[in-house]
């Protein structure tokens, strides 16, 4: 089956879900504590897609050319029976590969779980190994060890190779970056290097707390020589850089400096059943209505496959200082 493609000719392959806009993190460069503190209005039960609302999108999505499922959030791992929709998201025909974007908190107790269900890989958000520099980045006191409790479940568990995925903002935690890749060196987990993204509304982001991705792996291959390494799939975000000596690979996400628009082919569906077509948007397409209202299968394929066809979103591409200023959603809501 062909895929819908948008008006740069981009097939949909990828669709990520966010099943929940909560977290128990308070990520400063993601749901800072002064937005999202005890006022907060997240979403009620109500507004959430039901595990058989996803499920059905998710089987039009796949007809209409995905193949690969994300579950994100908020913290996905705090939805609860989360293995359950797995289980069903598993059986849908056409779909390849289901992964997870977790920040680790409660990995260690569900890694097994999550596989029997049917999840094939996971990756895990960790943006420093010192507790003091991950504290100040959590917000919350969530300790390093245990992420790197719920990173080792996980390998052990089969949802291997583990992609350790950090953001890195100047001042912040770059201090952290060799102490990471020293770590992660020769562990069979892959180290993934994000830039600080102008994502969201509340993050105050500024061009100069950017890290290029070149200056990370320049200050990772003085220490131990890197060679990069083609990419694995078409479309592949991270550009791969392999260590000289054999110690593993590490990965790169330039969104800001060298922007990906081109090769997009992610759709990304918040909790209420909103659809977007890119990260960076600031609309999104109500996809949970019509399904409420009584829509059959081919009226909201049909949905999909015109709001799929009318994209045109290249936004980092385009980006300017007033576009990076101006507010988008939050990727807490429309998942990461
Ligand atoms: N709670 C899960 C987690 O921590 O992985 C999943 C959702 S979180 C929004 C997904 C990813 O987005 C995390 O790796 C997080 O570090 C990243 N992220 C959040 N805000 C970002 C920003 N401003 N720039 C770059 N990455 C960001």
């Amino acid at each position: 089956m062909d895929p819908v493609r948008d008006t740069l000719d981009r097939p949909l392959r990828d669709l990520r879900i966010s099943v929940t806009d909560r977290c128990d993190f308070r990520c400063v460069y993601c749901m800072p504590k002064e937005v999202f503190g005890r006022d907060f209005e997240f979403l009620r039960r109500s507004q959430l897609l039901t595990f058989e609302e996803i499920t059905r999108l998710a089987r039009l999505f796949a007809a209409s050319g995905v193949r690969k499922l994300r579950l994100t959030g908020g913290e996905p791992l705090l939805r609860r029976d989360l293995e359950r929709l797995i289980e069903m998201l598993a059986a849908i025909d056409g779909i390849e590969d289901i992964a997870l974007t977790t920040n680790g908190s409660l990995l260690a107790r569900k890694a097994a779980s999550l596989r029997d269900a049917g999840l094939r890989r996971v990756t895990v958000s960790l943006d420093s190994l010192d507790d003091a520099v991950f504290g100040a980045v959590n917000d919350v006191g969530a300790p390093v060890g245990r992420v790197l409790e719920g990173i080792e479940a996980a390998a052990a568990a089969g949802l291997g190779p583990v992609k350790v995925n950090m953001v890195v903002k100047r001042g912040l935690n770059d201090a952290s970056v060799l102490g990471m890749a020293r770590h992660f060196r020769g562990s069979g987990h892959i180290l993934r290097l994000i830039e600080f993204m102008d994502v969201g509304a509340s993050n105050g982001w500024r061009l100069d707390d950017v890290v290029p991705a070149a200056e990370l792996v320049e200050t990772i291959a003085a220490e131990w020589p890197l060679e990069p390494v083609d990419p694995a799939y078409a479309g592949e975000v991270a550009a791969r850089y392999r260590y000289r000596d054999g110690g593993g690979e590490i990965g790169v996400i330039a969104s800001v400096t060298q922007p990906f628009c081109h090769a997009c082919t992610r759709a990304r569906l918040s909790a209420d059943g909103r659809l977007y077509t890119c990260l960076f948007a600031n609309v999104g397409r109500d996809l949970r209505g019509p399904l409420r209202a009584g829509a059959d299968d081919a009226e909201i394929e049909a949905l999909i496959g015109r709001i799929w066809g009318r994209r045109g979103d290249r936004y980092s591409e385009l980006r300017t200082a007033e576009t990076a200023r101006a507010p988008k959603i939050e990727m807490s809501y429309i998942g990461g």
